[in-house]
C-alpha cells in the first residue's frame, strides 16, 4: 500500500500555531485517541495505569501505517491530513499539525505496533526521547497500538508539577467523554489500574450519553432539535432539578468536535432562567453543525475554543431551542419517543424515582430545640424514646472519647467572655441574619455565622475522622444514590475516610451506593448535595504536601452543612455558636483561611462620640 504521510511545508508549518501539546496524561490521552478516530477505528480501547503517569496506551482497528508511514509519523508536522494551509478551513480530521507524536515521542517512552490490512506484518517501533531505539517487523492485528510509558521521565520539573492521581484521572475521563461523546458510533473502553470502568459500544447519542454516565442519566435528558439555515442544533438538555453544583456534565460539540464557550454557556443558562436553584448549573449535551467556513477552530493549539462568524445568531437560536425544548418538557414530560427501553432501570423500577424512604427519622429535627424532643446537631443527643432509632450512639460518655483530645484554645479564650456561665441578660443578637453580635468586657464581638459553623463542623469532623468516635443516625429505609463511574471512582478513595464520620454504607457499588446510617446533623434531604459538593472539591483539590483526606473532607463536609448567612438564628442558636466557636482550636479564621469574628472596642466607639 502506498505511502500516505508527507512532510508539511514550513511556511504552512509556521501558519499553524503551535502550542504546547502535551500539558499532562490527559492530553496525550486526547492526541491518541483522535488519531485512532482519524484512522477510522472502530473500536478503541484505553489502557492506563498510575492516571497516566506511568502507562496510557491505545489500541485501535483502524487504517494501520506502513513502514514508513510509522517512522515518519514521529517527525514533527508529520501529518497525512493536511497538504496547504487552505485544508486548514476544511478539515473533516481531527488532528491536523503533524506534531502530536513528535512532542509525545520527546518526553516519553514510547512503543507502536501497527499493520495495514493489505501487509501480513506489522511494524513495532520504540522511540525513547525523539531517539529511535528499535525497530522490527512483527505480527500484530490490524491497526494500531501505542504505548506511552513514563511521560515526562526526562523533564523532572515536569513530572513533579502533575498533581495527584485523582485529579490526574480525572482529567483522563473529563477527555475520555468528550471523545466519547463527539463519536456515539464507535466502541470505546477504559480500564485503569486493571479494572475495567468502561465499556461504551457503539449507539445512538442518547445510548452513548447514558452509558457513560450511568442509567439514571436516561431519565434526566431532555431532547432538543432545531434546524435553521445557519445551524442545526441536537442533543439533550438536563432537566432543571437535576441540575448540579459543579459544571461537570455541560458539553458542546461544533461539527463533533469537542468546544468551550463560556458565551454559548451563557445562552443556555440563560434559557433555564428561573428554573435552576441558586449556584446550579444546568446539564447539557449539544450537536451544533455549522458551515465549516463560518468557523475558525484553527487558533488554538488546544483547539477547544472557537469562532463563529455569527455568534449572536447562534447564542439566540440555541437559547430559543433549550427554551422551547425546557417548555415542552413541563407540558407533556412523557412524550419522548427516542427512549430506549434496554437503558431503564432494570427490576421493574421503570417510571419510579429512586425509592424514597416513607417513613423517616424525626422530621422535625431541630438542632437547636430546647423542647428536648430532638437531638442536638452539636452537643449530645437528648435522651428521649426516638433514641432507639439510631443506631452506634456513643456507649461511653463523649468526656472518655474526648480526653485524648486538648483543645489549646479551652483555657486561652473562654476569658474573654464576661463571666459568661452566671449572665442572665442577653447577651448575643442578629444582625441582617449574617451576622452574630456578642457583649465582651472591651467591647463588642462580631461574628460571621456561616464561618464561625464552618470552623465549628471542620473541626468536628476532623475530630471524628481522628478520634474515630462518630455517631450515626440510623435510617429506617436505606437511602440510594447514584454515580456516574467517574464520580464513584472519586467515592471509592474516600468510602473508608467517610465511614469515619458516621455515614453508613450498606452497599458500595457502582449498580448502587446505598446508606443506612447518616452522620448526626446531616439530614437525608442534604445527602445529594453533600456528595456533589464533596466530589466537586476533590475534583478541584490542589495538593500539597500538607494534603490529607481526612482534612479535605471535613472541609467538604463543613462547607456544605453550615449554617448560610441569611438564615435567622434563635438565641440558644446565636449562644450555641458563640461557646462553640470559642472552644475551637482556630476561631479566627474559617478552614479556607477567611476572618470569622471581628471586635470593636468601647474605647473605639467612644472616639466616635467625641
Ligand atoms: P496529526 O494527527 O496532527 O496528523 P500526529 O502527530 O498525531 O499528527 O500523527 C502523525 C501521523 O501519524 C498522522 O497524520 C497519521 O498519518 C499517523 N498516525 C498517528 N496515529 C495513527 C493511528 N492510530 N493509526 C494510523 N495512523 C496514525
Ligand atoms: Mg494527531
Amino acid at each position: 500500500m502506498a505511502d500516505i504521510i508527507h512532510l508539511l511545508p514550513d511556511h504552512v508549518a509556521n501558519q499553524i500555531a503551535a502550542g504546547e501539546v502535551v500539558q499532562r496524561p490527559a492530553s496525550v490521552v486526547k492526541e491518541l485517541l483522535e488519531n485512532a478516530i482519524d484512522a477510522g477505528a472502530t473500536t478503541i480501547k484505553l489502557l492506563v495505569k498510575n492516571a497516566g503517569k506511568t502507562l496510557i496506551q491505545v489500541i485501535d482497528d483502524g487504517k494501520g501505517m506502513s513502514v514508513t508511514d510509522a517512522r515518519l509519523s514521529f517527525e514533527r508536522h508529520a501529518t497525512s491530513k493536511i497538504r496547504v494551509a487552505d485544508d486548514l478551513f476544511n478539515l473533516h480530521t481531527k488532528g491536523f499539525r503533524g506534531e502530536a507524536l513528535a512532542s509525545i515521542a520527546a518526553i516519553a517512552h514510547v512503543e507502536l505496533k501497527t499493520k495495514q490490512a493489505s501487509d501480513e506484518l506489522g511494524t513495532l517501533l520504540t522511540v525513547e526521547g525523539s531517539v529511535f531505539t528499535s525497530q522490527d517487523v512483527i505480527a500484530t492485528p490490524n491497526g494500531t497500538s501505542i504505548a506511552v510509558k513514563n511521560l515526562f521521565f526526562n523533564i523532572p520539573a515536569r513530572r513533579n508539577f502533575l498533581k495527584s492521581d485523582t485529579v490526574e484521572f480525572r482529567h483522563i475521563i473529563d477527555e475520555f467523554h468528550r471523545v466519547v461523546l463527539a463519536h456515539p458510533a464507535i466502541n470505546f473502553s477504559l480500564y485503569h489500574n486493571g479494572s475495567d470502568l468502561f465499556n461504551l459500544l457503539k449507539g445512538n447519542f442518547r445510548q452513548r450519553i447514558v452509558s457513560a454516565f450511568g442509567g439514571k442519566m436516561n431519565e434526566k435528558l431532555v431532547p432538543v432539535n432545531e434546524t435553521t439555515e445557519i445551524i442545526t442544533v441536537t442533543g439533550f438538555v438536563g432537566k432543571p432539578e437535576y441540575s448540579k453544583k459543579s459544571r461537570g456534565e455541560q458539553f458542546f460539540f461544533v461539527n463533533n468536535r469537542f468546544i468551550k464557550s463560556p458565551y454559548l454557556n451563557h445562552a443556555i443558562s440563560s434559557a433555564f432562567e428561573g428554573l435552576l436553584q441558586y449556584g446550579k448549573h444546568p446539564c447539557y449535551f449539544l450537536n451544533l453543525e455549522v458551515d465549516p467556513q463560518s468557523i475558525d477552530i484553527n487558533i488554538h493549539p488546544t483547539k477547544t475554543e472557537i469562532k463563529f462568524d455569527d455568534e449572536q445568531t447562534i447564542y439566540a437560536i440555541l437559547r430559543a431551542a433549550v427554551k422551547h425544548s425546557l417548555g415542552q418538557f413541563s407540558i407533556a414530560p412523557v412524550l419522548d419517543f427516542e427512549r430506549d427501553k434496554n437503558l431503564d432501570t432494570p427490576y421493574g423500577f421503570q417510571g419510579t424515582q429512586t425509592p424514597t424512604p416513607k417513613v423517616e427519622v424525626d422530621r422535625e429535627f431541630n438542632p437547636f430545640s430546647k423542647s428536648g424532643t430532638s437531638a442536638s446537631t452539636f452537643s449530645k443527643p437528648a435522651t428521649q424514646a426516638w433514641e432507639g432509632l439510631y443506631v452506634g450512639l456513643e456507649s461511653k460518655s463523649n468526656t472518655d472519647s474526648f480526653s485524648q483530645v486538648k483543645f489549646e484554645s479551652d483555657e486561652m479564650t473562654s476569658s474573654i467572655f464576661d463571666d459568661l456561665t452566671e449572665r442572665k441578660v442577653q447577651k448575643t443578637f442578629q444582625l441582617h441574619n449574617k451576622y452574630i453580635i456578642n457583649t465582651i468586657k472591651s467591647g463588642m464581638l462580631v461574628i460571621d455565622q456561616n464561618r464561625a459553623h464552618e470552623r465549628i463542623l471542620y473541626e468536628e469532623f476532623l475530630r471524628k475522622t481522628t478520634v474515630n468516635e462518630a455517631v450515626s443516625q440510623q435510617l429506617l429505609f436505606p437511602l440510594q444514590l447514584n454515580f456516574s463511574k467517574s464520580e464513584f471512582t472519586i467515592l471509592t478513595d474516600l468510602q473508608q475516610a467517610l465511614e469515619t464520620t458516621g455515614f453508613v454504607f450498606s452497599s458500595f457499588t457502582i449498580e448502587s451506593v446505598e446508606l443506612t446510617g447518616l452522620p448526626v446533623g446531616v439530614k437525608e434531604s442534604e445527602v445529594q448535595s453533600v456528595f456533589d459538593q464533596l466530589i466537586h472539591d476533590i475534583e478541584h483539590e490542589v495538593p500539597d504536601v500538607n494534603f490529607s483526606l481526612s482534612d479535605l473532607l471535613s472541609k467538604s463536609l463543613a462547607k456544605s452543612l453550615a449554617i448560610k448567612n441569611g438564615k435567622k438564628l434563635e438565641i440558644q442558636e446565636q449562644e450555641y455558636i458563640v461557646n462553640t466557636l470559642f472552644s475551637c482550636k482556630e476561631p479566627s479564621v474559617s478552614p479556607s483561611n477567611k476572618t470569622i469574628f471581628t471586635t470593636l472596642k468601647v474605647e473605639d466607639l467612644d472616639k466616635k462620640f467625641n
